[in-house]
């Protein structure tokens, strides 16, 4: 953490803060490097509450971090990519599935062929966070049933979204991934229920998130009890203009500094079936460990997002060329 000083703050100003700091954090060491003072300290946890304090300070200019300091536990590092239920260890992981569970034939359709086009885990909504209150918001409860079975005619683990802190336990009874939709990245109560299921986690990144508000989520979760968590790069909403704006950069950084496995989802990102793909491929050469498409049999009859859902031949080819990179 580094402490600015305001350009007008006197010698003896300065020291007052230093001891302030000293104060609110005993223990840490503090080196002066020109208008600024930089703390080390042994609990990074402890500068979240007593940066506040100091930025009231009179003379203080502004406080700053790195996303390390703000987030240690999902910045710890080292490899952390496991093996199971999603066996990230071996190659990239790929998930697939439409965007939605709409009625059993169809989705056991999807999941079978997927399979066979060489999925590794089904994507398995039955809640729909929508933007709007009048779209389909997913089957809800009467699509559990379906996604078992889907599991248990394929033997893939099921990777399914929460999108409120009543689902969770149950969820976490049949599927074998919790996801954290982009909406949902700050729902902070949502974050602690999902660390606390015994399930893997995966967390997307909110729509226009920094890394450091997204690892600042991952953090919430790793400090709840969560084992294993998987990071999604979704890009930020086409609609909201520009394009497809997935972060190859991103994946690359949070990779390094987490070494949590970092999959894509060019599906969200591109909004278009025919950049998605293309999308898939620039992202598994970034870097990425794996995967999330929207993949059915038919995307054209699709309820949700059917026009950015490639159908099981392009699945079927991009799980060829990711295969290629691996040791599958
Ligand atoms: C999804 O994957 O089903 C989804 C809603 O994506 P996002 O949260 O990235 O918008
Ligand atoms: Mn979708």
């Amino acid at each position: 953490m580094t402490i600015i000083f305001e350009k007008s703050s006197g010698r003896g100003k300065r020291d007052e803060i230093a001891r302030a700091a000293l104060r609110l954090l005993p223990g840490a060491a503090l080196r002066r490097r020109g208008r600024g003072l930089e703390l080390r300290v042994r609990r990074p946890e402890k500068l979240a509450d007593a940066a506040p304090a100091l930025e009231n300070l009179p003379g203080v200019e502004k406080v700053s971090f790195s996303e390390c300091e703000l987030s240690p536990l999902a910045c710890a590092g080292g490899d952390r990519r496991f093996s199971s239920p999603l066996d990230f260890r071996r190659g990239p992981v790929l998930i697939a599935g439409p965007c939605a569970v709409e009625d059993e034939p169809s989705y056991l359709r999807a999941a079978a062929g997927l399979k066979e086009a060489g999925a590794h885990a089904l994507r398995a909504a039955i809640f729909k966070p929508r933007s709007s209150p009048y779209a389909f918001q997913g089957i809800g409860w009467p699509g559990l049933r379906i996604i078992a079975k889907a599991k248990k005619l394929t033997g893939l683990p099921l990777v399914t979204e929460a999108t409120d802190t009543r689902q969770v336990a149950r969820l976490a009874e049949v599927c074998d991934v919790l996801q954290i939709g982009a909406r949902s990245m700050r729902c902070y109560e949502l974050l602690k229920e999902a660390a606390g299921s015994g399930r893997a986690v995966l967390l997307k990144r909110g729509m226009r998130a920094t890394l450091r508000e997204w690892l600042l989520s991952a953090e919430y979760l790793l400090s709840h009890g969560a084992e294993k968590l998987i990071l999604c790069e979704r890009g930020d909403s086409p609609s909201s203009g520009g394009g497809p704006l997935m972060d190859m950069g991103l994946i690359r950084k949070a990779r390094k500094i987490t070494g949590l496995p970092v999959i894509a989802d060019p599906s969200h990102a591109s909004g278009d079936r025919r950049l998605a793909a293309e999308l898939a491929r620039l992202a598994l050469r970034a870097g990425a460990d794996g995967l999330m498409m929207e993949a059915s049999p038919d995307p054209l009859s699709a309820k949700v997002d059917g026009r950015q859902t490639v159908n099981v031949e392009t699945f079927r080819a991009i799980a060829a060329a990711a295969c290629a990179r691996s040791r599958r």
